[in-house]
């Protein structure tokens, strides 16, 4: 089989998940952020693992992501888990929230209106924007809607912090200085901080936490167990000579005889072009440097080191986590994760997932193997 390996640990995930739980008090309620359909790895099945855990609360960036984890989860806007929705109420998707019992956080006072007026009595959240700039309500639409909107009783008051991977930086603590004045005498459950505030301690965390990457064993948790291994097939190894070259424009020539090994995975399954003669993989402990261009489908790599070719190659494990990746490859752990491709052979490990069983991201039944 040409298919790369892509492995996703259910226990680690929910191990990360109580990890980051037990860094808030007892009363902070930890929720699961599952948007991008679970950061790549599957939000149905991710969400399911977390819910028999013990989250309650799941949030997700569309209305569509929401009635996807809806029909995965099961339950109801009464019953929960709860669904949020970032992107709050849209102009459509009324249907799409009731019919799947979503709790849209609202962005603007248009989104409230809209709300009211499509869907009066549905619950709702609100989103603050406490200076990131980027989603919803600033002091100035705030302060005229607060009491018309407090006064429909919203189920959650929230805002996002910026900077919380940078915990030195002021913006944190204006940012908190300014969510707290503009939730001040409130009365309704408030959240501020995802994996990177939880990190920052206790005066962040409110009622209830937003972690996402942490989850998924990405930076800023660092203590994360890793989650995800990325297994790619060697489909043919060759010996090259002193002066022989590698892959689309020939851009890696061999110093000395070489053995290059070519596996199955390329930048049409996530595994970036910048990682081109400078990335690695590994067997074992052993690393192998990338030789050559990343190509569409295969990545060419340099084994001389290994006394015996195995069937397969790490891009990820525990020698390589997502964040080296990501620095390597000038970008972030989260961009990694949620480039994965729909080419790999998706494999969920462990006893938090022995009996979840759904459609992977490309349709396919996802077998569920316990290691
Ligand atoms: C993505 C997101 C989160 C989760 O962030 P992580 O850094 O992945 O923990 C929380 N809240 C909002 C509003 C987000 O957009």
């Amino acid at each position: 089989m040409a298919k790369g390996i892509l492995s996703i640990d259910l226990d680690a995930l929910v191990a990360n998940w109580r990890a980051l739980d037990r860094l808030s008090a007892g009363s902070v309620e930890t929720g699961a952020v599952v948007k991008a359909d679970g950061y790549g790895l599957n939000a149905g099945i991710v969400g399911k693992a977390l819910a028999r855990a013990g989250a309650r609360r799941f949030f997700v960036a569309l209305a569509e992501e929401g009635a996807a984890l809806r029909q995965a989860l099961g339950g109801s806007l009464d019953e929960g888990p709860q669904i949020l929705v970032f992107s709050g109420h849209m102009a459509g998707d009324a249907a799409l929230l009731r019919d799947h019992g979503l709790v849209p956080m609202l962005n603007s006072p248009e989104q409230l209106s809209r709300h009211l007026q499509f869907l009066p009595g549905h619950a709702f959240g609100v989103q603050l924007d406490s200076g990131m700039n980027r989603l919803g309500m600033e002091p100035s639409d705030w302060a005229p809607v607060r009491a018309a909107a407090l006064a429909q009783g919203p189920v959650l008051i929230m805002s996002h912090l910026a900077c919380s991977d940078e915990p030195h930086l002021g913006q944190n603590r204006a940012q908190l200085d300014t969510f707290r004045q503009m939730t001040e005498g409130c009365n309704v459950p408030r959240s501020l901080s995802a994996t990177g505030g939880i990190l920052l301690g206790p005066e962040y965390h409110f009622d209830v936490t937003r972690p996402g990457v942490g989850l998924y064993g990405g930076a800023p948790f660092t203590r994360a167990e890793p989650v995800v291994r990325l297994s790619l097939p060697v489909i043919q190894v060759r010996n090259l000579t002193p002066g022989e070259t590698v892959g689309y424009g020939g851009s890696w020539t061999a110093r000395q005889p070489t053995r290059i090994a070519t596996l199955s995975g390329g930048y049409a399954d996530g595994i970036t072009r910048h990682l081109s003669n400078i990335g690695q993989v590994f067997a074992g402990d052993t690393p192998c440097p990338l030789a050559g261009r990343v190509s569409m489908d295969l990545l060419t790599v340099d084994v001389s080191a290994l006394p015996e070719v195995p069937e397969t190659l790490d891009l990820i494990c525990p020698a390589q986590g997502v964040d080296r990746i990501a620095d390597l490859a000038g970008t972030i752990g989260y961009e990694v994760l949620t480039q994965l491709g729909h080419r790999y052979e998706r494999r969920y490990l462990g006893e938090a997932g022995a009996d979840i069983a759904s459609p992977d991201a490309a349709g396919q039944p996802a077998p569920v193997t316990t290691p």
